[in-house]
């Protein structure tokens, strides 16, 4: 095989920013994937460029030249510059590769900008493009393992990697690991409900651990899992019996389910810093939360109390709500988000609204069975810039005026004081006035309150949010075209348009009918 002059690209913002939290976290926000492939590449013998673009970097004199091949690792709502990037590349002579999230939701658009599409990547699949790497004309080829890597390279191997993306970050440098791929849970909107449960290797986690105490006083390290703690026993074992108690600070997402007050003893004990639960409805979902049958008031109460105990035990706390889902409806699930709020102080509420990922779920399909999912252009895909699914019981205006309402309660003067006071830690303090006062307090309100004043002004912008129209908002256009910048020179005709129903269409066609149905009536 011939060697390859190969460059990785790891999208984590869509655009420039200068958003003190963006300048605070980007860099820690890298992913594993890129970095895996950047090992695996090497060891096949290729010269590997990587880089991180966290939004601060000048995206044009970054992106290696002279490569044979490019891979590029996206979420959605860094698609569209992903796709400008890519035809760059391909005028070149350059063969492109995409992989990630985006990659997996969106499948079939993505092979019209790229040469290839990742799904699930092992060393094999990657072998294949590696031993091929040809230009594949107007449609890439689409490459998947049956399920995810049994292993992956750890730490020690990505090293150079990670030192070089967290020499971005000034303050905090946050070391990305993997303990587990997959859920046992069965959350029908998450990504992760499909891929089965999988824990990775503990040596390798233990080995992992201890060469980060030799690179840090004392390191930080992510958990990516989408479920930390699912083996609970094995995961703490493998971390007490790597490195002495609280010599590293961790953070992890996990269910409120798995982390009872004798775990949290345990996990205090050793070094965790910060934790990411969800509860996603006031209405559903009680076996993650562990609430039960519980809703409504009653889920609140029951869910601020274990709160209230993590809080005893963690300096850092987001929890992660889904405002939209169908279980919604009046006032009632953001007043009672409002009461979480009030109840717990300490506690750094992570709004998302709904969101439809292409065929990331098996919800996404019932939402484009009733036809209600919208074509908002990927670059908008973050879960906070556009809810791509119509509220099944709200009007648009009245769900923005709740949106608005709680994200003022919840970035209240009074509120970031009272979680100043009820944090304990100077790292936690500063994050969560950071936050308020950066793109995700003030900025979403100004955002939110710009949507929700166009819905009223403007037939046109509305009509787009009614799925009356797939004609793009000059507002959504404007913003596309300032975060590509120069690179919006190179994005392809079409590309900012994509499939909204490119998931039902691919089922077995009795569907067909319906949907010419749910396409005519949009
Ligand atoms: S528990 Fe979390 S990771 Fe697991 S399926 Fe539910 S949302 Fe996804």
């Amino acid at each position: 095989m011939r060697k390859l002059r190969i460059g990785i690209l790891d999208l984590v913002a869509r655009g420039p920013t200068r958003a003190a939290y963006a300048r605070v976290m980007h860099a820690n926000l890298a992913s594993i994937m890129p970095q895996v492939l950047a090992v695996w590449c090497e060891e096949e013998g290729h010269d590997v460029r990587l880089v991180c673009y966290t939004g601060f970097e000048n995206l044009l004199e970054e992106l290696p030249e002279d490569i044979d091949l490019l891979f590029v690792g996206t979420f959605s709502q860094t698609a569209q510059l992903a796709y400008a990037i890519s035809a760059m590349f391909r005028d070149r002579g350059v063969v492109t590769c995409i992989g990630g999230p985006h990659a997996r939701c969106y499948p079939r658009d993505s092979a019209k900008y790229f040469d290839y599409v990742l799904g699930f990547t092992d060393k094999s699949i990657l072998q294949e493009v590696l031993g091929e790497c040809l230009h594949q004309g107007p449609v890439g080829r689409r490459l998947s393992a049956e399920r995810q890597p049994l292993a992956l390279p750890g730490v020690r191997q990505r090293w150079k990697y990670i030192e070089a993306t967290l020499a971005k970050s000034p303050a905090l440098k946050i070391v990305p690991m993997l303990g587990s791929l997959g859920c046992p849970y069965t959350c029908s909107f998450c990504i992760d409900s499909e891929v089965p449960f999988q824990p990775l290797d503990y040596e390798q986690m233990r080995d992992d651990l201890r060469f980060l105490r030799g690179k840090f006083r004392r390191p930080r390290v992510a958990w990516h899992d989408p479920n930390f703690g699912v083996r609970f026993d094995d995961s703490l074992g493998a971390i007490e019996e790597a490195v002495p108690p609280g010599s590293i600070d961790f953070i992890a997402e996990s269910s409120l389910s798995l982390l009872s007050e004798p775990r949290l003893q345990r996990m205090r004990k050793n070094g965790f810093k910060a934790l990411l639960p969800g509860v996603e409805s006031w209405y559903d979902l009680g076996n993650k939360a562990r609430t039960g049958r519980s809703q409504g008031l009653e889920k609140v109460a029951k869910v601020s109390e274990h709160t209230n105990t993590i809080l005893r035990y963690m300096p850092y706390l987001q929890v992660n709500m889904v405002l939209g889902l169908d279980g919604d409806e009046g006032a009632e699930p953001f007043e009672l988000t409002k009461r979480f709020v009030d109840l717990c102080p300490g506690a750094f509420p992570g709004y998302s609204l709904l969101t439809a990922f292409g065929r990331a779920a098996p919800l996404n399909l019932d939402y484009q069975r009733s036809g209600r999912v919208l074509p908002f252009p990927f670059h908008f895909l973050n879960n906070h810039h556009a809810m791509n699914v119509r509220p099944l019981n709200y009007e648009w205006p009245e769900f923005y005026d709740r949106l608005i309402d709680l994200t003022k309660h919840t970035f209240s003067k009074r509120a970031i004081a009272r979680r100043l006071r009820a944090n304990r830690e100077m790292i936690p303090r500063v994050m969560n006035v950071v936050r308020a006062l950066s793109s995700e307090g003030n900025g979403r309100i100004r955002y939110f309150s710009k949507v929700r004043e166009l819905l009223r002004s403007d037939v046109a912008f509305r009509a787009y949010f009614e799925g009356e129209t797939t004609r793009l908002p000059e507002f959504f256009h404007n913003r596309i075209r300032k975060d590509l910048g120069p690179l919006w020179e190179y994005l392809p005709g079409g590309a900012l348009e994509h499939d909204h129903y490119a998931y039902l269409r691919s089922q077995p066609r009795v569907e067909e009918p319906l949907l010419q149905l749910r396409i005519a009536e949009g």
